[in-house]
């Protein structure tokens, strides 16, 4: 059984409902829809046709959906044919309304000219391309080209180090936020999250609309790590956004603070995503570099929730084979290293003070202790499950609930498995009833001993509790024994 989970970006090379298919098949346990590319119609197909290929397998998905949030681009390029600049070059960014070509390109930061200062560093490209500011005009930046490079059409800017007074959320996102809430997603991710304030919004407006959404901030500014504790306790989730990370800051740092978000988050109780580059040779390759299969496994050993793949299924030419090794290598490096006491005792040491963090200590001390193989946890929110996943304990954790909505966000949980349970009017009915899909899933044998917990449920005497429970034994014993 794996344990942490695969988010796979629909794209141009995964829009085919068999390749969907496929890519659920191979191992992905959620999809993310890149609101910076396509149009919502080509979103709402997107979503329909991996909610039905989800049905089709019978298995729970996460959907979720990534708002481009306030991204500094280049504009177009004359017949949209890239312009190569070389080093030593002039290069002039402009908010005129101009055909872009070798010697300048239109932006769609209108205060561009205003918050850049002669010395001061712009990125084009994700890095690819480094500039150094000259001089200004109220409409023009005038820059010397450091690092040529290619440049096509509608390219991100970075200007690394430069807080930039422009809101957290466009027009644009938040139109996208309130149709993502029409779809009904599982997950809505923030773009270039600055602080605390950024995440409460976007939940504020995911509530106003009606969802239910939990809000991922991805951590790719300076600024976020300078805010990391108090984004990481206001968002339910975090993603570590390595792209524009490694430009707003610097590639060498990206390890650093991949390990320090994950450990934060963990430790909080967050879901966290590492996401960007991670198979990135898979884009042309069918196979990926040793660096890559490590960088996967690190990601892993450092304790992350979900692992992301961008182009590799998006764009790249080689999308369910890209799922499939990020399986293999997730299932090696689980195998590979004890990932059972050494890491619950580890996440367990710190005193939080909340009564589900006891209880889940005490299910996964109990577990231990009787070495028992699974816990079940009864839960009507998922919220029990996921704590019990922040201890990382070594034993399977299979979430049984009666909500479609709770599974598929549980989908992207680290080491968390779910069954559906009918509705259940009594603690006796329920335990009948988990015990029935926990036998019928093959999950547990008659006779065997596991842990079973719950959470919060509504009007149940079982509420917030821990019992050991023989699978097939008195119910009435059980439930109510030491
Ligand atoms: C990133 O920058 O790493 C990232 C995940 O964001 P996007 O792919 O939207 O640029």
């Amino acid at each position: 059984m794996r344990k942490a989970k695969i988010l796979a970006t629909l794209g141009p090379a995964s829009r085919d409902p068999a390749v969907i298919e496929s890519l659920l098949h191979a191992g992905a346990n959620g999809v993310r829809i890149n609101m910076s590319h396509g149009t919502r119609e080509e979103k709402t197909e997107d979503i329909a046709r991996a909610r039905a290929a989800a049905r089709n397998l019978n298995r729970p998905l996460a959907v979720l959906v990534d708002l481009s949030g306030p991204k500094i681009r280049t504009r177009q390029l004359r017949d949209g044919q890239p312009v190569v600049l070389h080093a030593d070059d002039t290069f002039t960014l402009t908010t005129r309304d101009i055909v872009g070509d070798d010697k300048q390109v239109a932006t769609n930061y209108p205060d561009l000219a205003h918050v850049v200062e002669p010395g001061a560093r712009l990125l084009l490209d994700d890095g690819a391309i480094a500039l150094v500011v000259e001089s200004t005009t109220k409409t023009d930046v005038v820059c010397r080209v450091i690092n040529g490079g290619v440049l096509g059409e509608r390219k991100g800017i970075n200007l690394p180090g430069v807080s930039l007074p422009i809101d957290s959320l466009t027009e644009k996102d938040i139109a996208d936020l309130n149709w993502a809430v029409g779809q009904d997603v599982d997950y809505i991710a923030l773009s270039f999250v600055r602080r605390a304030e950024d995440c409460a919004r976007a939940k504020a407006l995911i509530r106003e609309a009606g969802g239910r959404a939990p809000l991922v901030a991805k951590i790719e500014k300076a600024e976020a790590i300078d805010h990391l504790d108090e984004i990481i306790a206001t968002a339910d989730a975090v993603m570590v956004a390595r792209g524009d990370l490694g430009v707003e800051t610097s590639v060498e740092l990206v390890p650093v603070y991949q390990k320090r978000i994950i450990a934060r988050a963990v430790e909080a109780g967050k879901m966290v995503i590492t996401a960007t580059q991670m198979l990135q040779s898979m884009v042309t390759n069918p196979r990926p570099t040793r660096a890559e299969a490590s960088d996967v496994a690190n990601a892993v050993w450092d304790g992350t929730d979900a692992l992301m793949l961008s182009n590799e299924t998006a764009s790249g030419s080689y999308p369910v084979a890209a799922v499939e090794t990020m399986c293999r290598i997730i299932e090696s490096a689980e195998a590979g290293r004890e990932i059972s006491t050494d890491n619950f005792l580890k996440w367990a040491g710190k005193q939080s003070g909340r009564v589900s963090r006891a209880l889940c200590e005490a299910a996964a001390y109990a577990s231990e202790e009787m070495g028992t193989r699974v816990t079940a946890v009864l839960t009507e929110s998922g919220l029990m499950a996921r704590r019990l996943s922040a201890l990382r304990p070594g034993q399977r954790i299979v979430a049984l609930t009666n909500s479609e909505e709770v599974r598929n966000e549980l989908a992207l949980i680290w080491g968390v498995e779910s069954l559906l349970t009918p509705h259940a009017d009594t603690t006796e009915e329920m335990l009948k009833q988990g015990e029935r899909v926990l036998l019928d899933s093959k999950a547990v044998d008659r006779g065997e001993m596991i842990v079973v917990m719950a959470g919060r449920l509504s009007g149940l005497g079982l509420s917030s509790s821990v019992t050991l429970f023989t699978v097939g034994g008195d119910l009435h014993e059980t439930a109510s024994g030491a």
